[in-house]
C-alpha cells in the first residue's frame, strides 16, 4: 500500500472485535456452517464460499432487488450482488415470470426465445453471430476452440493478473518477469505455458513480441482487467491491440463478463471496440445460468469451412443443459425488461454518487487511495492512481485492510464483493442503499483510522 502509515494492531483489533460482533449477529448461520460440515468439505456447496474473513459463512434465507436477508434475519444492501451474477438485483420479476413458462425448461431444441435474444445481442453489440453457453468460462472456453480451429493455431495469449473463469490455457502468470503457472492450481497434469503466452496488460511493445512469431490463435482479454483489482486501459492500448493482432492474423476476443457494467453492450460498443469474438456471462439471464459468445460475419464463415471439413464426432464444444429454453427465456426477459439502457442510466447515476462519496470520505482521512469505475462497477484501490497492470495493482493490495474493511461493513449491513474491493451497482440498487454503504465506510475507516 501506498504512502500511508497504517496501525496494524488497530487493524488486528477491529477484526477480532467485528468478529465477536459476527458471532453475536449470527447464530443461525453458525448452527447451520456446523450442519452442513457433515457432507460437504467446510460445510460449504463449492469451496469458494469460504473465501470471506467470517468464521463461518452467512446463509441467506432470501433475496430480492439488492437486499439480502441472512437466516438470522439480518438485512444487508447488496453490492457484491454475486460478484456479478445477480447484477440485474436478485430474482427481478421479469426474469422469475419469464421462467415459470410452460415452455419446459431443457430439450436439446431451439426455442422461439432463442431467436429473439440472438437478434437482441447482435443489435447491442454490433456482432452478427452468436452461440451460447451455460457459463462464461465455458463461452470463452468454447471460444477459443473455435478460434484454434480456424487459425490452425495453438497458442492463447492473455494478459497477466487476467480472469476469464477456471479455462485451463488462462491459468498462466508472469513471475519474476517469466511464464508460469498461476500458483496454487490443482490438478493440473500439463505445462499450460506449452500452448499460453501471457505479457502486462499496457504494454504494447510486449504483446507486439509475443505476437511476432505468427503462432498465436487469439488474444483474450478484458477490456479493463476486473480480477486483479481494476486496471484500465491505457490510451491507444485497446486500439494497438487490434491493430497488431490483426497484423498478425489472430483474432481478438473480448471478455465482457465484468465490464457488461459499462452499458447495454459492454465497454465494446461504448469504445467501439472491434472484436472477433465477444463474452457475455454472469448476468445475462438474471443470475439464472447462462452465457453467450458472439462474433463477426467474417469468423462465422471460417467456422463453417471449418465444420465442412472436419469428420462428424464430437466438436467438444457444447454441455447439454447450455442454451437450454429456461436459459433463453431469463436472457430475453433480462435484456428486453431488465438490463435496458434507462436501467443503466440508472445504475451509473448511483455508481457515481458512490465514487463521489467514497472519494470524499478518503479525502477526510487523507488516504492516498483511488476509486476507479466502470459504469456500474468500482474498485477501492490502495494507491494514488489507477495501476498500470497486474504486477502494479498486486504491489499496491493490502489483504489485511480490505478485509478488515469488508467485515466491517458486513456487520453494519452492507456487503461487498469478496477476493478484493469491488462495488456494484443493479438497476434495483437505491440511493438509500448508497447511503448506507457510504455511512458505514465512513464508521469503518473512522474505527480504523480513528475520526477525522
Ligand atoms: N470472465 C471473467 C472476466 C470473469 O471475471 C469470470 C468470473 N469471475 C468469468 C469469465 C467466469 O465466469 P463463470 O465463473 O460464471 O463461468
Amino acid at each position: 500500500m501506498q504512502d500511508v502509515a497504517v496501525d496494524r494492531s488497530r487493524i488486528g483489533t477491529f477484526v477480532d472485535d467485528e468478529t465477536v460482533v459476527f458471532r453475536r449477529r449470527n447464530p443461525r448461520s453458525a448452527r447451520l456452517a456446523e450442519q452442513a460440515r457433515q457432507h460437504m468439505p467446510d460445510g460449504v456447496p463449492l469451496h469458494w464460499m469460504t473465501d470471506w474473513e467470517t468464521p463461518f459463512p452467512l446463509f441467506i434465507a432470501s433475496a430480492r432487488d439488492a437486499t439480502l436477508i441472512d437466516v438470522d434475519g439480518n438485512s444487508y444492501a447488496d453490492f457484491c450482488l454475486g460478484d456479478t451474477g445477480a447484477m440485474t438485483g436478485h430474482a427481478p420479476s421479469a426474469v422469475v415470470a419469464a421462467s415459470a413458462g410452460g415452455r419446459g425448461f431443457t430439450h436439446m431444441l431451439p426455442s422461439e426465445d432463442a431467436v429473439i435474444v440472438a437478434g437482441l445481442l447482435a443489435a447491442r453489440f454490433d456482432l452478427p453471430f452468436w452461440q451460447f453457453a451455460a457459463t462464461a468460462t465455458d463461452a470463452n472456453r468454447f471460444a477459443i476452440r473455435w478460434a484454434r480451429g480456424i487459425t490452425g493455431r495453438a497458442t492463447v495469449l492473455v494478459f497477466d493478473g487476467c480472469y476469464h473463469g477456471t479455462v485451463d490455457d488462462s491459468f498462466v502468470v508472469l513471475k519474476d518477469g517469466k511464464p508460469a503457472m498461476k500458483p496454487g492450481l490443482i490438478g493440473q497434469a500439463y505445462d499450460l505455458t506449452a500452448h499460453s503466452r501471457v505479457v502486462p496488460f499496457n504494454d504494447e511493445a510486449a504483446l507486439a513480441a509475443a505476437l511476432e512469431p505468427g503462432d498465436v490463435a487469439v488474444v483474450l482479454t478484458e477490456p479493463v482487467l476486473t480480477n486483479c483489482g481494476m486496471v484500465p486501459p491505457a490510451r491507444g492500448f485497446l486500439d494497438a491491440a487490434r491493430r497488431l493482432t490483426r497484423q498478425h492474423g489472430t483474432l481478438l476476443h473480448i471478455d465482457e463478463t465484468h465490464t457488461i457494467s459499462t452499458g447495454p453492450g459492454g465497454y465494446t460498443q461504448a469504445h467501439r471496440l472491434e472484436p472477433d469474438f465477444v463474452t457475455l456471462g454472469k448476468p445475462v439471464a438474471g443470475g439464472i445460468p447462462a452465457a453467450a459468445y458472439g462474433f463477426t460475419a467474417a469468423v462465422a464463415e471460417r467456422i463453417a469451412a471449418l465444420r465442412a471439413r472436419t469428420p462428424p464426432g464430437h466438436s467438444g464444444i457444447g454441455t447439454t443443459l447450455a442454451a437450454g429454453a429456461l436459459a433463453m427465456a431469463a436472457m430475453r426477459a433480462t435484456l428486453e425488461k431488465v438490463l435496458t439502457p434507462d436501467a443503466y442510466g440508472r445504475m451509473r447515476k448511483l455508481a457515481n454518487k458512490i465514487e463521489v462519496g467514497l472519494v470524499a470520505t478518503l479525502g477526510r482521512h487523507g488516504l492516498p487511495w483511488c476509486v476507479c469505475r466502470v459504469g456500474a462497477r468500482l474498485e477501492l484501490q490502495y494507491r494514488r492512481t489507477p495501476p498500470r497492470d497486474a504486477a502494479e495493482a498486486a504491489a499496491a493490495f493490502d489483504h489485511e485492510l480490505a478485509g478488515a474493511i469488508r467485515l466491517g461493513l458486513l456487520n453494519r449491513g452492507v456487503v461487498i464483493t469478496p477476493f478484493h474491493n469491488m462495488l456494484l451497482v443493479g438497476p434495483a440498487t437505491s440511493s438509500a442503499d448508497v447511503d448506507r454503504l457510504l455511512g458505514a465506510f465512513a464508521e469503518v475507516l473512522a474505527e480504523l483510522f480513528g475520526e477525522p
